[in-house]
């Protein structure tokens, strides 16, 4: 890997990341490569995990991780676009808020307590008809990608914790070079309304070793160039901001940023 000199930030927001993994069912092989890796770098991702493809015997092996709700079986339902979605324009919302509710249900069953009341669509894509559901499920925060602004105008009420950014390339089919990745957070930064940190997400059932190497690798790229990749414990999660620019002064953004500036040691 070349090395890169630092970049020069134009935006004034912190440079800060967290970081979400998809698709936990059951504690696999893959998912010990990214225990691995969380603690090679210090800090964990929020996992996001499918209530309706877990054992009914799943037994939580320990505190480590925070959890949240990643739809229900994962399954397609289908778009107008073609796109696959769970929730999606091509299914009707009916049964849809009792499906949200056995989920997290579930979800309580398997987590206890180390469960966030975060809802994370599948394949990052959920449609208006199913808005109305979401926000009667009751969850706290929505975590999804795309364009904020349309997320924070359409779910007002929910924290919008937004992933930004795969870290995952679906070109290379491997993980993005740094200066690439580093390019995207950037534009991304650049000219955002919405607090708080972006988001990096992977999937742990894809990731081989050398895509966790990558990671690493990225990672560690990442913070020499003075980002921020903040542990996603309890704390992390409960002070994430909600989505209210005009209502949100930089001294709350400014206060908020350096409550959260310490690391946490967990192991
Ligand atoms: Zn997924």
């Amino acid at each position: 890997m070349s090395v890169i000199q630092p970049a020069h930030s134009t935006t004034t927001h912190p440079r800060r990341l967290w970081w979400r993994d998809d698709d936990f069912t059951d504690y696999f092989s893959t998912f010990n490569a990214l225990e691995r890796t969380a603690e090679r770098l210090g800090a964990r991702p929020l996992v996001a995990a499918i209530p309706g493809n877990m054992a009914s015997d799943f037994r939580l092996r320990d505190e480590t991780f925070r959890f949240a709700i990643h739809g229900w079986k994962h399954v397609n339902h289908g778009c107008t676009d073609q796109q696959k979605s769970e929730y999606g324009r091509l299914r009707a919302p009916d049964g849809v808020l009792p499906e949200l509710l056995e989920s997290r249900r579930r979800a309580q069953d398997h987590f206890s307590c180390c469960l966030e009341n975060w809802f994370v669509p599948p394949f990052n894509r959920l449609t208006e008809q199913h808005f109305p559901a979401l926000l009667e499920a009751g969850f706290d925060a929505f975590s999804t990608s795309g364009d904020e602004s349309y997320w924070a105008a359409q779910l007002p009420s929910l924290k919008l914790p937004f992933i930004c950014v795969d870290a995952w390339s679906e070109v290379d089919r491997q993980v993005k070079d740094p200066l690439a990745m580093e390019t995207e957070l950037e534009s991304r930064l650049c000219g955002r309304t919405v607090p708080g940190p972006l988001g990096l997400m992977t999937h742990h059932k894809r990731f081989r070793v050398t895509d966790w190497e990558r990671f690493d690798t990225l990672i560690r790229h990442l913070r020499a160039q003075g980002w921020l990749l903040e542990d996603c414990d309890a704390g992390f999660c409960a002070n994430f901001p909600r989505h209210c620019p005009e209502k949100t002064s930089e001294r709350q953004l400014e206060g908020w940023s350096l409550s959260q500036r310490t690391r946490i040691s967990w192991r």
